[in-house]
């Protein structure tokens, strides 16, 4: 394998080829934007154009491609080329007319409703916040997308707003604390990401992973996790070939891959990138998620971003590391050696307490998904209920500062293994809680009820316009202030004093939690029809709409699709089922059935005194789950379609919800009972033993 150092970021035209290609003022020009938002002039992006063409052809670009992040949940892109007539032949010429703007057709991206079919015409527009790649001799373009009458379509252009957003509220903040010389305050976002590989012939012979990426049916197999074997345990060959493919991919596009380990489940993996700015680490998550699967296929194998692909083991998540830090290099979360005298971490620490709690339904909402409610609340990831997780440490500093009493930091301890050849260290201020949906990290919150095939951009676009609303409101309560210090001290014990319920050091997975949570007054949004119930809450509406994240409409037309989205894939997900009942689940019952009496008939024959109970037993128990599972079927296939039928998105979700699921769980276990019974060899799928042990 070539160095790492001269691979990493080889197909990206990032900052030293840009100083390399550019001209002077034009490189300069290019960085204002980047750096300080100003707005870029066509003429330097002519020249940017110009060299990021000849960049690209030099590696074996032919086309170039605007690349975008709609409401579909994956990225899109057009290839156009780069050829011009040039008499005879051709010329390859790239205008910074068309890097700054492109025009796909808007309408065939879902709008919840904004466009209509044939009000066609929507714009990507280049951010030239993210550094253009060459992937498959495409020259890759990130851009925002939005539709010809100006409203935003994609998840990029939120997100952008709200780190806007932030970092003017948080400077403005900074100063009023003395730190003039910060101009600007930025994001950061470190996403660990979790995955399933499993064979890809198996794959080929089950329906349910083609269409809806998990398996609908599936008796859990004689091993799982209980021996938490696989958790961090040594990676097998082939796996271990296609991390290193994978690693190779990612580091070739500029991606920061760092860690990868084996996770609880079986065939359950994660990698996890060093972090960067939301936007740049948002991109770059998409990014991964494509070429995980990619590079799969050229290991014969699949790559699963499932939240649940298998029921019985836990599902994959993501967790959201995120931070906030200023232009000069400080990170405004981390608390220093004396937090109880830092002013400017315990502003930026109340306010993203305040946030939490008085947005709670927000960030529930942002993680909902078909996906995700089977992980939410299933005690392998966090709970439905929102709360934060801070650590003793600072835990012990909040009651302090409520109750006005004494607080002494443990300060950082030292650990002593006990062995002399081993180095005693220090130990982190808190422990880890990995049941908390949003935990305090040393530096750093981690939110962690992300699904695993999320768009990060949009927990992060709600994350960022919250704290923004909140640093404003402490902006406001603070700059007339006669005597500051005494007016923040107070400011910080009022918002702790009032959010403090949010804040759960304990077992969130515990029956406890639950009556305690409710008794707090939190919410506890079980899935995605309950949770997007709360979406266009007045409270909601206003934070994004006075803070120009997006309209009211165009906020209305996130919730639309969402449901829509949430009904469609539970509809599919009903069909499949239904599909494969039918056409070969209950034929292959049927054949084990016939085979089974054909054997005890024959037997018969031979002799009466010959047992036959052995085939009697499994013919009953079959027979009767046969008749069961072909009226579940039956009704299934009903409920979806009236399901299906409903107008309403919020009550058709509620039906999809209350209704058609509960019936495919109906289905399902008669299913795998069906599956325990049956003789592999006439089953019709791969075992969950194959699936989860094959690679
Ligand atoms: P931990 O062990 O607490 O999970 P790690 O150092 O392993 O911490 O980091 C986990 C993830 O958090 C990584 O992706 C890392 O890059 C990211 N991370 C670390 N510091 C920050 C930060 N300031 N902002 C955002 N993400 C961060
Ligand atoms: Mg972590």
């Amino acid at each position: 394998m070539t160095k790492v150092p001269e691979i990493f970021g080889s197909m990206v035209f990032n900052d030293t080829v840009m100083r390399e290609r550019l001209p002077k003022a034009t490189y300069k020009a290019l960085k204002k934007t980047v750096e300080n938002g100003e707005p870029l002039d066509i003429t330097v992006a002519n020249v940017v154009a110009n060299a990021m063409k000849d960049w690209a052809v030099e590696h074996g670009c032919t086309h170039y491609t605007h690349w975008f992040q709609p409401m579909t949940g994956v990225t899109a892109e057009k290839h156009d080329s780069f050829i011009q007539p040039c008499g005879d032949g051709v010329i390859m010429e790239f205008s910074g007319k068309e890097l700054i703007k492109g025009e796909p057709d808007a309408s065939s991206f879902p709008s919840g409703g904004i466009r209509a079919t044939f009000e066609a015409r929507g714009y990507t527009t280049w951010d030239p916040t993210s550094p253009a790649f060459v992937r498959d001799t495409t020259l890759y373009i990130p851009t925002a997308f939005c539709s010809y009458t100006g409203e935003v379509l994609d998840k990029k252009t939120p997100l952008l707003r709200s780190m806007e957003r932030l970092s003017a509220e948080a400077v403005k903040l900074l100063h009023l604390l003395g730190k003039t010389e910060v101009t600007r305050v930025a994001t950061t976002v470190g996403p660990e990401q979790e995955y399933f590989l499993i064979d890809k012939d198996l794959y080929e012979q089950r329906v349910d992973l083609k269409l809806c990426g998990r398996t609908l049916f599936g008796a859990m197999a004689p091993k799982g996790q209980e021996l938490a074997d696989h958790y961090f345990g040594s990676i097998k060959t082939r796996v271990s070939a296609y991390m290193r493919d994978l690693d190779e991919e990612l580091w070739k596009l500029g991606i920061l891959a760092k860690t990868k380990h084996n996770e609880v489940a079986p065939s359950q993996h994660e990698l996890a990138p060093i972090f960067s700015t939301s936007n740049i680490a948002t991109d770059h998550n998409e990014l991964t998620m494509e070429i995980m699967q990619k590079v799969a296929e050229r290991h014969n194998l699949v790559c699963l971003l499932h939240e649940k692909p298998f029921k019985g083991v836990n599902g994959s998540g993501k967790h959201n590391n995120w931070s906030i830090s200023t232009n000069t290099g400080e990170n405004l979360l981390s608390p220093g050696k004396h937090p109880e005298t830092n002013n400017q971490f315990l502003l930026f620490l109340s306010a993203v307490v305040k946030a939490v709690d008085e947005y709670q339904d927000l960030l529930r909402i942002t993680v909902a998904s078909a996906g995700n409610d089977h992980r939410l609340g299933a005690n392998e990831a966090p709970p439905a209920i929102i709360s934060m997780y801070l650590g003793d440490d600072l835990d012990a500093l909040v009651h302090s500062i409520i109750d006005g009493g004494d607080y002494h930091s443990h300060g950082r301890e030292r650990m002593q293994t006990g062995v002399d050849v081993l180095a005693d260290f220090k130990k982190d201020n808190s422990d880890r809680n990995r049941t908390s949906p949003f935990a305090f990290t040393g530096n750093k919150f981690e939110f962690r009820a992300l699904g695993s095939s999320l768009n990060i951009a949009c927990p992060n676009y709600m994350l960022n316009t919250m704290v923004a609303e909140e640093l404003s409101g402490f902006y406001e309560a603070l700059k007339d202030a006669e005597d500051l210090e005494a007016a923040i001290h107070e400011l910080i014990r009022e918002t702790l004093t009032a959010h403090s319920r949010i804040i759960f050091n304990g077992d969130n997975y515990s029956e406890e939690w639950v009556e305690e949570a409710e008794r707090r007054g939190l919410y506890n949004l079980k899935s995605l029809p309950e949770a997007l119930a709360h979406f266009m809450d007045k409270k909601n509406v206003d934070l994004f709409v006075k803070n120009n994240i997006c309209s009211e409409e165009e906020l209305r037309a996130r919730y639309e699709i969402d449901l829509e989205t949430y009904c469609k894939q539970i509809n599919i997900e009903a069909m499949t089922m239904v599909e494969m009942a039918k056409k070969n689940i209950a034929p292959a019952v049927s054949a084990f059935v016939r085979e089974l009496t054909d054997t005890a008939l024959a037997k018969k024959a031979l002799s009466d005194s010959i047992p036959v109970d052995a085939e009697t037993e499994v013919i009953e128990r079959l027979a009767a789950a046969q008749s069961r599972f072909a009226v579940l079927t039956k009704e299934l296939e009903q409920e979806a379609r009236a399901a299906a039928a409903i107008e309403d998105n919020q009550e058709r979700a509620f039906a999809c919800r209350n209704k058609v699921f509960e019936k495919m769980e109906a289905l399902r276990e008669v299913g795998d009972s069906m599956e325990e019974e049956t003789s592999a060899e006439f089953w019709p799928y791969p075992s969950y033993t194959d699936l989860l042990f094959g690679v």
